[in-house]
């Protein structure tokens, strides 16, 4: 399960500033769900091997009222939700009551609480920092987030060994990473011509790997899209044996499934088979669910409603599951009942926004009337084959031939941009890697070119396809 971090403290104290830096370049993802606040933020941070998901809880300040103890009640469901809290504190600012307010606060939840003084930059940070000692919350890091000091001191002494820690304790074997290990070290030298003839015989059918484990898709979408009953049709009336997992409310709960020879495992989000309803949470709708069931997951069902059309909170949910890398189906429900017309307008308006995932099969179905839904089968499978497949250098070095020779990459300055040969990096998502002369230059008409050519001879479908390009050999 994908460690989740959130960053509390009093408005102003440097989040947004932290969040932006463990989220790199990446955009955040801004949830903007029915019942939570506009600003709650939710990324994905990675530092080495180590992933985690950092919510930046908006602020709290321990006096609000009206709509803003709304929202504070939210920041601190994130709280509650998180494995790990960063309290920022304002190293310029000093000690204020709000922050005594919030250390009490997290300390009666018993969270792991690593306390951090931003903004040390020109100041004497061990004189100014020593009154934080007084919260009672161990150690005080110090940091410029502003400037990425202290950023990375904090990650690696205390952050990342205390997520590592926790992990160790929650899965004892990982078979599928060790083998992804195995497989991204090195990388083969140029094949010869006896390897691009092997490479012929290769078909694509022998090189699926994990053709006997079971597939994990999750179904997520906004609230009333029609998850839980999707859900409800895809098990169908078999009896099902929930895992009883010992876990907290933000736990999806994974059901195992079997058909036509094939093994699944569902990841319910909506909370169809619930463990104990005593436990039922405040809101039915975890955003923080939602973003480790993507992480959990083999293939992502993206459920939307065609009566809604595309928005924001889709966007956001497809722009998440394309960062992890997930494969993803869609599956645009409530079809039923529609006049050809509307449905012509619906499907024409949807794919033309959904250009940006082209790779990914659209299904239109009605999950009351379980029209369509025996297909998203089929699409499951080809996504996740897709996704595992390996792919040998000898093989995408003979398609990245075929696809110069059909189509030469431009003059560059006068100079032709020479692509040599290409590596298989890994799967899950197919990684490719281009070697040749110049390519930094390569347009990225060309490069999509490139990608789109890879993806059809190799019958990627439902999966990003990762082509880096590096230069020289
Ligand atoms: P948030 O409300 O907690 O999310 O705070 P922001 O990240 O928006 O930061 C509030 C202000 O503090 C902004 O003007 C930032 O530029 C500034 N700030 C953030 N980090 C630092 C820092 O390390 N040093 C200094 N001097 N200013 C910072
Ligand atoms: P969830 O919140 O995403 O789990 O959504 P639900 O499965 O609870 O469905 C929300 C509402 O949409 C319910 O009233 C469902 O009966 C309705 N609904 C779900 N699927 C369909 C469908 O395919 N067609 C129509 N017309 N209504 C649907």
């Amino acid at each position: 399960m994908t460690p989740v971090v959130a960053l509390v403290g009093r408005p102003n104290v440097g989040k947004s500033t932290l969040f932006n830096r463990l989220t790199r370049t990446r955009d955040a993802l801004v949830a903007d769900f029915p019942g939570l606040t506009r600003d709650r933020k939710y990324g994905q941070a990675k530092l080495g091997r180590m992933e985690f998901i950092v919510v930046d809880t908006g602020g709290i300040d321990g006096s609000e009222e009206g709509i803003e103890l709304h929202m504070a009640e939210q920041s601190l469901l994130a709280i509650d939700e998180a494995d790990v809290v960063l309290f920022l504190v304002d190293a310029r600012a000093g000690l204020t009551s709000a922050d005594i307010g919030i250390a009490n606060h997290l300390r009666r939840q018993k969270k792991k609480v690593f306390l951090v003084a931003n903004k040390v930059d020109g100041l004497d940070a061990d004189s100014v920092v020593g009154e934080f000692y007084a919260l009672a919350l161990g150690e005080v890091y110090q940091m410029a987030a502003a400037h990425g000091r202290g950023v990375y001191g904090l990650l690696e002494q205390a952050l990342t060994p205390y997520l590592e820690e926790l992990q160790d304790e929650e899965s004892d074997e990982d078979e599928a990473s060790d083998e992804e290990a195995e497989w991204d070290s090195g990388w083969e030298p140029e094949p010869t011509e006896e390897e691009l003839a092997a490479a012929e015989q290769e078909s694509l059918e022998n090189a699926v790997p994990f053709a006997d484990l079971p597939i994990k898709f999750a179904i997520v979408g906004r609230p009333n899209v029609g998850k839980s009953t999707l859900t409800n049709r895809m098990l169908g009336e078999e009896r099902v044996i929930v895992f009883d997992m010992p876990g907290t409310t933000r736990d999806s709960i994974y059901i195992p499934l079997e058909r036509d020879e094939q093994q699944y495992i569902v990841i319910d989000t909506a909370g169809v088979r619930k463990r104990k309803k005593v436990y039922e949470t405040v809101e039915k709708f975890s955003v923080i669910k939602t973003l480790q069931a993507i992480e959990d997951a083999n293939v992502v069902i993206l459920v939307i409603d065609a009566r809604d059309g595309l928005s924001d909170q889709d966007l956001s949910l497809l722009g998440f599951t394309i960062q992890t890398g997930r494969s993803i189906v869609i599956a645009v429900n409530k079809w039923d009942g529609l006049d050809q017309d509307v449905k012509d307008d619906i499907k024409e308006a949807l794919e033309r926004r959904l250009g940006f995932v082209d790779f990914a099969r659209i299904h239109f179905i009605s999950a009351l009337h379980g029209t369509g839904v025996g297909h998203l089968f089929e699409s499951i499978q080809e996504a996740y084959q897709s996704a595992t497949r390996r792919v040998s250098t000898a093989m995408v070095t003979r398609i990245m031939r075929m696809a110069t020779e059909d189509h030469q990459p431009p003059l560059v300055r006068g100079r032709r941009v020479k692509l040599k040969y290409a590596h298989a990096g890994g799967y899950n998502p197919p990684r490719i890697i281009v070697h040749g002369n110049q390519v930094k230059d390569l347009p990225d008409s060309y490069k999509r070119y490139l990608i789109n050519y890879f993806r059809r001879a190799l019958k990627i479908m439902g999966t990003p396809i990762h082509v880096e390009f590096q230069e020289g050999d």
